[in-house]
């Protein structure tokens, strides 16, 4: 016999976990079971989840969001990948790129047998020249992937870089159109049922009540229900994520909108440049142990491409993750449930995973401890996956200009991801963990962006005949330039199909 259902769901939190989290349940649950989310006035939501990875437009296309309306509303751009400045070693400069080296010959990667191009051919072009991806991104092209059929014109993806404000106020409207109930207000107090220690209720400042069967904590990095009240711990990753703090800033725009996020790296940690319709966003994300708030400032606004339009906020944070998610009848999603640092733009990705996998495993009152087992075993893997994959960006460092990235290339790192580095260094082979997470084409952006090369290759390419190949290779090269240079540029993409209007109140 089934038991009770959920009938009242309580979401704490009016960020962008809150609102990602409402839009979904309102589109999907049952209209008898009410959705209350409470944000507080007094304490202001993060606002800085500005670029994103292409699985959010999986994400906006469940909500049905018209994708047009979506990018002007949020003064969104296109991102087709990352284009890493200075990490490696002074000079270094790379792109990871949404999408492949090109299609798999013989069942085997495009890089293995770039790979054996390379060892034959000292003066090998750089694999990057084969990624669509990252072709448009240095000519700042932009088009949305066409055909079905595997072809250079889909051999990429995209995300967006967006308003993250705008973003939580565009889902807020979608739910609340949808039924969620909206509530501004402060909490003061978790009640806990004495018999069994799930929540109750949570009280508001105005003496307000708020039962609940399910709570949804996307509080924050205060993790009000999941840490305050249910005591749910935190796994501490800074031993080998040193970065603590972040100053953002945005700045005027420039006159030419680069279809990638920029992330430079500094002496103590690194900074980021996205750019919007309406400005460009920009921040530092250091370690305090290293710089003091004060130079960190100076770096960041010394690395502006335009006027800064505010003074810059500091944040801080400690890099991590709640040990469990979900306790009793607390799910907890954002920055609540943990973080793991913005470098690859991940947070928002965790979050629409977790919102999902709370879908997969929807429970009934009786709330049955298999099912938050499975949502939190679920986002272990992704965060751990995450967390290496990050580990990965400051280990492979060889840096030795501060302290910082001497620190960095010293410290110890997690068994699987120095497997993933050996493996690849000695014999080109990719092992990916997690195969929800990201793919074998981002980690030979990064492993051969940072500098390792390869000893050896896969012994099964070399059946192929080597003039054959080159063939291969010559022929893909015209075809990705050849198609790329009739494309738009980005900036008149946007004008002419997605330009969004003024922001009221900005100054540029
Ligand atoms: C420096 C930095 C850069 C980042 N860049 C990116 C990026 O580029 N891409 C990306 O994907 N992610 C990024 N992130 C992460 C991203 O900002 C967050 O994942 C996202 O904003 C979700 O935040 P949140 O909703 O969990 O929390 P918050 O935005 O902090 O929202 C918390 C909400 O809880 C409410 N609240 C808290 N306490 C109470 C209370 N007592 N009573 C009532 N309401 C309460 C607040 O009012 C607020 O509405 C970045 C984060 C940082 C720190």
């Amino acid at each position: 016999m089934s038991a009770k259902p959920i009938r009242k769901i309580v979401i704490v939190g009016g960020g962008t976990a809150g609102w990602m989290t409402a839009a979904p349940l309102s589109q999907r649950l049952d209209k008898a079971c009410e959705v209350v989310l409470i944000e507080s006035p007094d304490i202001g939501t993060i606002g800085v989840g500005e670029a994103t990875l292409p699985t959010i437009r999986f994400y906006n296309s469940a909500l049905g969001l018209d994708g047009a309306d979506f990018i002007k509303k949020t003064q969104a751009t296109f991102k087709l990948g990352i284009e890493f400045k200075d990490w490696g070693h002074v000079g270094n400069r790379f792109f990871h790129g949404f999408g492949d080296f090109g299609p798999a010959i013989e069942n085997r990667s495009p890089h293995m047998h770039w790979l054996r191009l390379a060892a034959a051919d000292k003066n090998m072009r750089p694999l990057e020249d084969w990624s669509v991806a990252t072709v448009m991104a240095r000519n700042l092209r932009f088009t949305p992937p066409a055909g079905d059929r595997p072809s250079p014109t889909n051999a990429f993806s995209y995300g967006f870089h967006f308003d993250a404000g705008l973003y939580a106020a565009y889902l807020r409207d979608y739910a609340m159109q949808r039924g969620v109930k909206r509530i501004e207000a402060m909490i003061t107090e978790v009640e806990l049922n004495p018999e069994n220690g799930f929540i109750a209720a949570v009280k508001l400042r105005d003496g307000r009540r708020i039962e609940g069967d399910l709570f949804v904590d996307c509080s924050g990095f205060r993790g009000l229900l999941i840490e305050g009240a249910l005591k749910a711990g935190y796994d501490d990753w800074s031993e080998q994520l040193p970065c603590n703090s972040a100053l953002a800033v945005p700045c005027a725009k420039v006159a030419k909108l680069t279809p990638f996020t920029t992330s430079t790296a500094k002496s103590a940690g690194w900074q980021w440049r996205i750019p919007l319709q309406h400005r460009t966003g920009n921040g530092h994300v250091y370690c305090d142990g290293f710089s003091t708030d004060d130079e960190a400032a100076r770096v960041l606004l010394e690395g502006l491409d335009g006027r800064a339009l505010d003074e810059p906020r500091q944040l801080r944070f400690t890099t991590g993750r709640r040990r469990k998610s979900w306790v009793k009848n607390c799910v907890a999603i954002g920055l609540s449930a943990g973080f793991v640092e913005p470098l690859e733009s991940t947070s928002i990705s965790l979050i629409e995973f977790a919102v999902g996998s709370l879908i997969q495993n929807f429970p009934d009152c009786d709330f049955r401890p298999e099912l938050a087992n499975e949502f939190n075993r679920q986002l272990s893997i992704r965060y751990e996956s995450v967390r290496d994959f990050i580990i990965m960006h400051y280990k492979l460092t060889k840096r030795t200009d501060s302290e910082f990235w001497r620190y960095c290339a010293n410290m110890p790192i997690p068994e699987s991801l120095q497997h993933q580095i050996e493996l690849f260094r000695e014999t080109g082979r990719v092992v990916v963990l997690d195969p929800d997470g990201f793919s074998v084409p981002s980690f030979i952006s990064l492993l051969i962006g940072l500098g390792v090369t390869p000893k050896s290759y896969d012994p099964f390419v070399n059946h192929i005949g080597l003039e054959h190949l080159r063939t291969h290779f010559d022929r893909l090269l015209d075809s990705i330039g050849g198609m790329v240079n009739a494309m738009p540029d980005h900036t008149d993409y946007i004008a002419h199909y997605v330009p969004a209007g003024p922001v009221p109140g900005l100054a540029v």
